[in-house]
């Protein structure tokens, strides 16, 4: 039976008052197998309205009745997370592996938000004038908003609520509408774990719900992870009411090579970050450059390995690689290939000629699903549109340069600043790298650097907008605002008039 998704208000379904609704398609078969409504004005403010009347309450709820609720919702979770990859894979098409792989990542998050009473202890200073004290707290700002991209349907929303319901806010998540399943299983989840309704809510749709949110006046804050353009207008408009906005934008990743690398090692890195996820990673290498003098065994070595690919139905085990997520996606990332050939790159190893699994292990036909196998160029430069274009697929560019310097200059030259990697044996130029690097992650012989949860995750440039990153540290600053209180108890010596600024002594 086809499945259909609606909103979550207030603890329970919603089905909304709007006509709306979109497909869920599964991306291996290429099979519309069900619907999602899309959220009308009057479901956003009803969501945020159930956001404003749970805040009152949960403001107030104590850290520890707090964290006890986020330690079982960390149980719910590990339980189901065969249940919550498996709807990712049937949503998205990444393999179930890597499908787990994200839901550990997200789980990680829910653990340092775990240890929230220790982020939130705030300051004492002692008697900072004769008889007074001043101490700093952390509070909630009140409902807040996350938007998430279909990339990572969990754990990319997990990179946010735990930190803000943790930290005493109330949640209205929209995720991204082609894969909304995993929002609805998470939001079931932490009823299971005691939370009180209303405290997250989650409405499905596009444009609409996103816009309605970034003007609602009761929503304090945006946390948005997408395409660069959509987060500079989520940046724009949400600043413009008045909200704190963190949006999170697209990325050209590259991993410079240097002589002294150990190849292997590399060739498998590459292999890794590029095709992983068929690509369709924020953190994902899309450039690999190479210095010259190495660039032909290099290259010889991703071929070699490229040709091993399982590409194939995210369900089945014996899959490296699944679909794209739309076929509307894998065409745009398909025209790449002889865009590429015609502004002059050597394409080494063409996608479309890749082997796909036949079946899925139910015995459906891949025949209509949304491929691409992993493609390599080689020779490509800036100006041609395969490197300056955000593709977001199975397409992996070796950029050839003569020196570290060069390699440097062309990484810190382009737009985007999300992740980097360096491969080299020499600890003083990984050092000088990481120095001179204009962007937000760095990996030393590590291709996809996303920081655990107690640090923070967010690129440079056009990767990011805002001041903020994304959980860790300056998760918790952005989900709360600071309040100072000087405080004095009377005792007789406290008498007298003085109309001055008050000093201390
Ligand atoms: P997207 O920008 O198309 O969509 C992201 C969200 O915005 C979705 O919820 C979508 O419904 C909504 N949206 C789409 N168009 C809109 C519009 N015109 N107005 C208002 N809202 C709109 O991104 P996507 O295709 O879902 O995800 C892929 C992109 O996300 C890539 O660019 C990728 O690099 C980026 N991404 C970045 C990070 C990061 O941490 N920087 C992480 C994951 C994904």
């Amino acid at each position: 039976m086809a499945k259909h998704l609606t909103h979550w208000i207030g603890g329970r379904p919603w089905s909304g008052t709007s006509e709306r609704q979109g497909d869920i398609t599964d991306p291996s078969t290429g099979q519309v197998s069900g619907k999602v409504d899309f959220a009308s004005v009057a479901d956003v403010d009803l969501a945020v309205q159930s956001a404003v009347t749970a805040f009152a309450g949960w403001r107030n709820v104590s850290i520890s009745r707090r964290v006890r609720i986020l330690f079982a919702f960390r149980e719910l979770l590990e339980a189901h997370r065969d249940e919550l990859a498996a709807l990712i894979v049937s949503e998205h098409g990444k393999v179930h592996s890597d499908a787990l792989g994200e839901v550990a990542r997200g789980i990680e998050v829910v653990e340092y938000a775990c240890g929230i009473p220790q982020a939130l202890k705030g300051g004492y200073s002692n008697q900072v004038s004769t008889g007074i004290d001043v101490y700093s707290i952390r509070q909630p700002l009140g409902p807040v908003a996350i938007i998430s991209p279909f990339n990572f349907p969990a754990m990319v929303p997990l990179w946010f609520f735990p930190i803000a319901i943790a930290t005493g806010n109330t949640v209205v998540l929209k995720p991204s509408e082609k894969d909304p399943s995993a929002a609805i299983l998470m939001a079931e989840l932490w009823k299971k774990a005691g939370l009180p309704d209303g405290v997250f809510n989650v409405v499905h749709g596009d444009k609409v719900a996103v816009d309605r949110l970034l003007e609602h006046p009761e929503i304090k804050s945006v946390s948005f992870v997408g395409s660069t353009p959509i987060a500079q207008y989520v940046y724009e408009t949400g600043t413009s009411h008045g909200k704190r906005v963190q949006a999170l934008g697209g990325a050209k990743n590259h991993m410079l090579v240097l002589p002294d690398a150990d190849l292997d090692l590399a060739a498998d890195a590459a292999i890794n970050a590029g095709f992983g996820s068929a690509g369709e990673r924020c953190m994902a290498i899309s450039a690999l450059v190479a210095v010259e003098s190495v660039a032909d065994e290099l290259s010889k070595k991703i071929q070699q390995r490229m040709a091993d690919i399982t590409v194939g139905p995210g369900s089945s085990p014996t899959s490296d690689m699944g679909p794209l997520v739309t076929g509307a996606h894998r065409d745009k990332v398909i025209s790449y290939i002889p865009a590429g050939v015609a502004a002059g790159a050597d394409l080494a190893v063409d996608g479309r000629e890749h082997p796909v699994a036949q079946q899925t292990p139910d015995g459906e036909s891949t025949e209509n699903g949304f491929w691409l196998g992993p493609t390599l160029f080689d020779r490509v430069r800036p100006g041609m549109p395969v490197y300056d274009d955000e593709v977001f697929g199975p397409i992996l560019s070796i950029v050839r340069v003569e020196t570290y310097e060069e390699g440097l200059e062309l990484i810190n030259s382009n737009p985007y600043g999300n992740g980097t990697a360096i491969f080299t044996n020499d600890g003083g130029a990984a050092r000088r790298f990481q120095q001179e690097v204009e962007v937000g992650m760095v990996g030393i012989n590590v291709p996809i650097p996303v920081p655990v949860a107690y640090h923070s995750f967010g690129g440079w440039k056009a990767s990011l907008f805002g001041d903020t990153h994304a959980y860790g540290e300056e998760g918790v600053r952005f989900f709360t605002r600071a309040k100072a209180v000087t405080q004095r108890w009377l005792d007789p010596s406290h008498g007298g008039i003085n109309l001055g600024f008050p000093t201390n002594n």
